[in-house]
């Protein structure tokens, strides 16, 4: 028998991977599976990103990069968060990785071990939980909301604080109910971080360019109090629809960054040369692409918010940000899980359950409207008439 490390037992996963993969199958089988399950824009990447990766590789960047990404790339990356959040930051801050989860990775194994302890939304996306646990640490749930607009609630955050507390993860705006916390809850939670000064800080800021109705993403980069324990993570999987690419960033303190960078050599040297490129392309090129596609996202959050409160025994806050919605659908008597099983295999609408999210994540499920309009409409449909079957 091979053992392996305690915290490959402890791992855990994403179910929209097996949800997308059961679709997929049915699908393949001939069923008309309507996928709202999926956590990716349903665009392609813009085809000026494109050309520049297939540019790349033309002109020989077939080699490995230097460990934290190409220099331009880094520069790309400060100029950006200088223009979209007035942020200063160095490109010597600035890591360029594969995919925002790694950074998620990097983050979550520098500072957890057994009798730690890390704070992380609930519900909220699986892999925190997943990662922490892997390393041995103590996850500690910070309760999101609906009463609060699926925003967290900072004093409720800084109370959740204890000595063995060593990171805090934050997500806004958030995966998977959409909320956007607003800008006194940030100034609260950076004020009483003064008081824990042994704390660090996680912002997953990867939707930050996905709010609507003119709300406000605050980012946590903006506050110079805690720049100094501040990780940020983002990247261009949803802003530019880049999800297969895998490529991101994240900006590091001082303290830290030698330790990434040092991870990065030892784990994946560096990202693939072209899509380095390509991210060039994306920050540096028209974004006209960027705001068509949250257009349409807008578009399609009014009519599945409209679609779901139709429904009897369903109701739905408008989300504010991402591309999620997250109905409340305890009064329809259905267990979240299993509604979403049935869903699928019956009338071939993929969504995920809410308890897939975490312990908090009962009562409702998760719909991204990452789909076309008429898709969508369909989708209702189906649930409305299974519901009305069922019930
Ligand atoms: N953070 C959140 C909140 C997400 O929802 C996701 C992807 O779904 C990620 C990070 C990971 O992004 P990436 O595909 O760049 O690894």
């Amino acid at each position: 028998m091979l053992t392996t490390i305690s915290g490959f037992d402890r791992i855990g996963e994403e179910n929209a991977f097996a949800v997308l993969a059961r679709a997929t199958e049915l699908g393949a089988r001939g069923r008309d599976i309507i996928n709202l399950g999926i956590g990716q824009p349903d665009f392609a990447t813009p085809p000026h990103i494109v050309e520049a990766a297939v540019k790349a590789l033309r002109d020989g960047h077939h080699g490995y990069t230097p460990a934290t990404g190409i220099a331009p790339l880094r520069e790309a990356v400060a100029a950006d968060l200088l223009k979209r959040a007035g942020a200063e930051v160095s490109p010597e801050n600035v890591i360029i990785v594969p995919g925002g989860k790694v950074t998620m990775f990097a983050a979550i194994a520098m500072f957890g071990e057994p009798g730690a302890e890390i704070l992380y939304p609930d519900p909220g996306f699986p892999i925190y939980r997943s990662m922490i646990e892997f390393t041995g640490a103590t996850p500690v749930p910070v309760p999101i909301r609906e009463e609060n607009a699926f925003a967290f609630s900072a004093d409720e955050l800084l109370g959740l604080i204890t000595a063995k507390t060593r990171l805090v993860i934050v997500n806004s705006p958030a995966n998977p109910c959409g909320g956007v916390t607003p800008r006194s809850e940030m100034d609260t939670l950076v004020a009483g971080l003064q008081r824990h000064p042994h704390v660090a800080i996680l912002s997953d800021e990867i939707y930050g360019q996905m709010t609507y109705d003119g709300e406000e993403h605050v980012s946590l980069l903006t506050f110079p109090e805690i720049r100094d324990r501040l990780i940020l993570l983002d990247g261009w999987s949803k802003t530019y629809a880049m999800t297969g690419w895998r490529l991101g960033y994240s900006v590091w303190p001082d303290a830290l960054y030698d330790k990434v960078r040092k991870l990065a050599v030892n784990a994946w040297s560096c990202v693939n040369a072209p899509a380095q490129y390509a991210g060039l392309a994306a920050l540096t090129g028209p974004q006209d692409a960027v705001g068509e596609m949250v257009a349409e996202f807008d578009a399609r959050r009014k009519l599945v918010v409209d679609g779901l409160n139709a429904i009897p025994d369903v109701s739905c806050i408008m989300p504010k940000g991402a591309f999620y919605a997250f109905p409340n659908i305890a009064a329809t008597g259905w267990k979240a899980k299993a509604l979403a099983s049935a869903l699928l295999e019956e009338v071939g609408v993929a969504l995920i359950g809410g308890p897939d999210f975490g312990t908090l994540g009962e009562g409702y499920v998760r719909v991204s409207y990452a789909n076309s309009r008429e898709n969508i409409a369909r989708a209702l449909e189906r649930m409305e008439d299974f519901l009305a079957m069922e019930t």
